[in-house]
């Protein structure tokens, strides 16, 4: 499907700045802006976690994508300017009782997991085995008066069963078709982290919905994710875009391209004579309908 002869749309590309934009996030960006079609292209910029982003990046990122001919309107959104909006989102989601404090550490967790060969796994792994979702109420406000550093996952099963009035959950992939929602397939994701006070669900699909975005374009490789995605929209009362998960650029050795792999970075290629249209040339952009 070529993108560019579809209706109008809002679209947006939401890089992390941490580390430069390679040919993976080149195809994404291209991608995202052909998808608007003549509506409007916006530009997120992902820097919640600011132990792993950087000014520097940032500002880097917005001179390859001019480089790269890819232009966004509006002012440029930053998740780190979005606290206010994204503890909103917690607040609502804690009066539905949909979600639960989580004290685990990542060592807990695998070590969990490891003992019981029947924990359940999805698409993405093991599944957080659900330890802290049987505390009692006490146990809970006990540890975290105690000052115990926890974040806050939701509890699918019951976000499913606070949104069941709502009708079956479905999401449309322009690609994939109609999708039937199943977010118990991820378990009991984060939605707060540690420290942080979001995660990567929360805060895209808060903030898709308060850019107004129509059409969420993204990789593959999160095609999952959006199960959780439409869940948090149901619980709260956001409106549903349309999807496009699109195929990931892959290295020589067909694996696909990571912020470490430092030789795809569209800097290091602008340096060794790169022109943008050899990135295009490189990525297969603009694809054949
Ligand atoms: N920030 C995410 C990334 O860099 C993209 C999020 C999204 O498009 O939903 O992979």
């Amino acid at each position: 499907m070529v993108p560019s002869m579809s209706a109008p749309a809002v679209t947006r590309f939401a890089p992390s700045p941490s580390g430069y934009l390679h040919l993976g996030h080149a195809y994404a960006a291209l991608f995202a802006q052909g998808a608007s079609a003549g509506g409007r292209f916006l530009l997120r910029i992902e820097d919640i976690d600011t132990t792993r982003c950087r000014p520097e990046f940032d500002a880097a990122l917005q001179e390859d994508l001019a480089w790269l001919g890819v232009m966004w309107t509006g002012p440029v959104l930053r998740q780190s300017e979005r606290s206010e909006a994204y503890a909103a989102a917690v607040r609502t989601l804690s009066r539905l009782g949909v979600l639960y404090p989580c004290f685990c550490t990542r060592a807990e967790i695998r070590a969990e997991i490891a003992r019981s060969p029947s924990a359940p796994h999805g698409p993405e792994g093991a599944l957080y085995p659900g330890t802290c979702r049987t505390l009692t109420g006490t146990e809970r406000a006990a540890r975290v008066a105690a000052g115990e550093q926890h974040a806050l996952r939701l509890d699918v099963a019951a976000a499913l069963e606070a949104v069941r009035p709502h009708g079956p959950l479905v999401w449309r992939d322009r690609a994939a078709g109609p999708v039937a929602c199943t977010p118990e397939m991820l378990g009991d994701v984060v939605l707060a982290r540690k420290g942080l006070g979001v995660s990567y669900h929360l805060a895209v699909t808060v903030d898709d919905a308060f850019q107004g975005v129509t059409l969420v374009t993204r990789g593959v490789d999160l095609f999952h994710a959006t199960h959780v995605h439409r869940l948090l929209q149901a619980a709260l009362g956001l409106p549903v875009p349309e999807y496009h998960h699109h195929r990931l650029i892959t290295g020589p050795d067909g694996n696909r391209l990571a912020t470490r792999d430092g030789a795809a970075a569209l800097r290091t290629l602008r340096a060794d004579g790169w022109t943008s249209v050899d990135i295009r040339a490189r990525i297969g952009w603009p694809e054949a309908g």
